[in-house]
């Protein structure tokens, strides 16, 4: 079975998001980026499906500018087979995102899709499934567990309530939570090969599919600044601290 799996370049979850003097964007100027965490989790989950035998072949699929190659080799290097960038240096929405992939899933024809819950950049939540809307593929979003037996598979699902198991035929789709797994790091020697594995670069253009905005982008403001907190001595003190300045007892 080939396991196709998106992984999408975004800043490194460590950094503190700076925003633009203007208030016109996120200031990406020197920033450190990095694979998005859930498809890091993404990538990890195919890999662990290729030792135990059950997947063939990991196809990793980045959307982007030329630099996005970076999350394709660290993804090469953690055990995918292949990689295929569609290089574009507009903001690609959701929409175009899933368009973009529905038709690399025509081209490829995977068992499985792989992708994260979200981007930690524009925190989404959508990509998955508006891919599963577009290929008409079922799709196990917010898995914490993922079990494949002949062409089905079991998807445990994180749900406010709790955990939900939903049983999909395959071909289908799967968005990571965080639970799933605790991804590896690449070794040197494996990122040294992975340079060496095979990464084809596509356009939107030459996929037919029109890069189109369907939002724009007023303003992009930083979060207020909290205050500072207060050490109270006694019990007594938060609890009057409680009833008259906070008034929530
Ligand atoms: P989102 O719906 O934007 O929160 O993204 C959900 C998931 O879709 C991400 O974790 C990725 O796996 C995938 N995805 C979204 N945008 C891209 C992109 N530009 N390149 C690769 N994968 C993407």
């Amino acid at each position: 079975m080939k396991v196709l799996v998106t992984v999408k370049r975004v800043i490194d979850y460590n950094v503190k998001v700076r925003v633009k003097s203007d208030n016109s964007d996120v200031d990406l100027n020197n920033v450190k980026m990095a694979m998005n965490p859930f498809c890091e989790i993404a990538v990890e989950e195919a890999v662990r499906l290729k030792e135990a035998g059950v997947a063939s072949e990991i196809v990793v699929v980045s959307l982007g500018p030329q630099a996005a190659q970076e999350q394709i080799r660290t993804a090469l290097a953690l055990g995918a087979d292949r990689g295929v960038l569609i290089q574009s240096d507009d903001n690609l929405e959701s929409l175009t995102v899933a368009k973009l992939l529905t038709k690399v899933v025509e081209e490829e024809q995977p068992g499985l899709v792989i992708l994260g819950k979200q981007a930690i950049d524009s925190d989404n939540n959508q990509t998955g499934q508006m891919l599963a809307a577009l290929t008409g593929m079922p799709q196990g979003t917010f898995a914490s567990e993922v079990k494949v037996a002949d062409d089905k598979l079991q998807v445990t699902r994180e749900v406010d309530g709790g955990l939900q198991t939903v049983e999909l035929q395959m071909p289908a789709i799967v968005t990571t939570d965080l639970r799933l797994n605790e991804p590896r790091y690449a070794s040197l020697p494996n990122i040294m090969k992975a340079k060496r594995k095979p990464l084809e670069t596509k356009t939107p253009e030459a996929l037919g599919v029109e890069v189109k905005a369907h939002t724009q982008l007023l303003k992009v403001a930083p979060p207020a600044e909290r205050q500072a907190g207060i050490k109270v001595t006694s019990v007594d003190e938060l609890v009057d601290k409680l009833k008259h300045e906070a008034k929530v007892i």
